[in-house]
């Protein structure tokens, strides 16, 4: 923060800045849920991107980039893509669509500092894009509807980065709360703030640093899969859509007539949805057993009906539960590399980060990037 405000200081002397934040994300449970039109319970994460702006009495944003020690600037009349420096278009991307939206913007000068770790599974993309937009909205001073602002910025990725990625992101960044997961039902885009039980729960996030080089075409194969499988359900079920139309008990009924690897891309997809919804009993009910046993339960089933896990993935897996103390682990993200996700006791957190590190040394021949967390606040002016 320090260092963020000394930046903004030196590169943009005057009045003092606002300073606005944006989180990342985990997902606790809901794998591959979200384009079957099913649910997904992410938290924030309490590590985000940080914008000290200022408002501009003319029409142009210059930023400054204190991870990458660089500047870009443009104007709010002209926006482009800026090749040189790729994380700028986020924030340009964000500002077209603020003004798509009709909304007016003024000009800003901002410095630009974030802890999420780039492309390991933690969505700083939708920080980078939630935070622009927060901190628009604070030196702008526009009204604008959370959901709507992540639905923005989702599109903003889509039409400026050119990746199609769902709406959990950018929902879980703006309108994540403290000590409470978000239920999000992805095809309605209604949502729940779930109060997480018993603070003395931690998440502890271990990142494989595996490169995810299959991941891009088994996701469009599974998305195939998952498509194909509805279609076969609708011609018992006319009102199936998307999987998440289908319950276990039609499931069972109907997956007979489902080539065999499709219908168990569907029978994930199927008890997912279930799982989520009792998991959020579970966090309800204060039993954050049944929520870790849920979790393992998605893991298992994302590892062997599903088959996005890796093998590394899976090391990090059972080491994790075979921590005492450990209440659930599973694979986060789409899979084929990435991040595994715990629940941990706190005072378990250390045996934790020990066992996990030399048993994935032992596999790997390094040591997994370990992130712990609570669920913290979404997008929002720091005070
Ligand atoms: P992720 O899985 O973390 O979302 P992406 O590849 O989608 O990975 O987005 C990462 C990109 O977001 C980075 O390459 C960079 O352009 C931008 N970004 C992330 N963190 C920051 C930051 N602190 N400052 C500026 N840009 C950032
Ligand atoms: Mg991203």
């Amino acid at each position: 923060m320090q260092a963020l405000l000394s930046a903004f200081r030196e590169r943009f002397p005057g009045e003092a800045p606002i300073v606005v934040r944006a989180p990342g994300r985990v997902n606790l449970i809901g794998e591959h849920t979200d384009y079957n039109d099913g649910y997904v319970l992410p938290i924030a994460i309490e590590r985000d991107i940080r914008f000290a702006c200022r408002s501009r009495a003319d029409r142009r944003v210059r930023l400054w980039s204190v991870n990458f020690n660089t500047d870009s600037e443009f104007e709010l009349d002209q926006i482009e893509l800026d090749p040189a420096n790729p994380w700028s278009n986020y924030v340009r991307g964000v500002a077209a669509m603020l003004l798509r939206e009709g909304l007016s913007l003024r000009g800003m000068d901002a410095a630009i500092e974030g802890n999420i770790p780039v492309a390991s599974g933690l969505s700083s993309s939708a920080a980078m894009e939630i935070a622009a937009a927060t901190a628009f909205q604070a030196v702008s001073g526009f009204r604008l509807d959370p959901a709507r602002m992540a639905l923005l910025a989702q599109r903003a990725e889509h039409e400026f980065m050119g990746v199609r990625v769902g709406i959990m992101d950018q929902f879980i960044s703006r309108l994540g709360q403290q000590g409470h997961a978000l239920l999000i039902d992805c095809r309605t885009l209604e949502y729940r703030a779930i109060p997480i039980p018993e603070a003395e729960y931690l998440f502890v996030v271990a990142d494989s640093r595996q490169s995810r080089e299959l991941a891009a075409s088994a996701y469009n194969e599974r998305r195939a899969q998952c498509e194909a499988a509805a279609r076969l359900f609708q011609k018992e079920l006319p009102d199936v859509r998307a999987l998440r139309d289908v319950t276990s008990a039609e499931f069972r009924r109907h997956s007979a007539r489902l080539p065999l690897t499709v219908a168990r891309r569907a029978r994930h997809v199927v008890h997912e949805d279930e799982r989520v919804l009792e998991a959020v009993a579970a966090l309800e009910n204060a039993d954050l057993k049944r929520f870790g046993a849920l979790m393992n339960d998605s893991h298992e089933s994302l590892r062997f009906d599903y088959e996005v896990s890796s093998e590394a993935l899976d090391v990090l897996v059972a080491a994790a539960r075979q921590v005492e103390g450990c209440l659930g682990s599973r694979l986060t993200g789409a899979g084929f590399g990435g991040c595994t996700v715990s629940l941990v006791h706190q005072d378990a957190v250390d045996a934790f980060r020990r066992h996990v590190s030399a048993v994935y040394q032992a596999f790997a021949g390094k040591e997994p990037y370990i992130y712990v967390t609570r669920a913290s606040a979404g997008a929002g002016v720091l005070a």
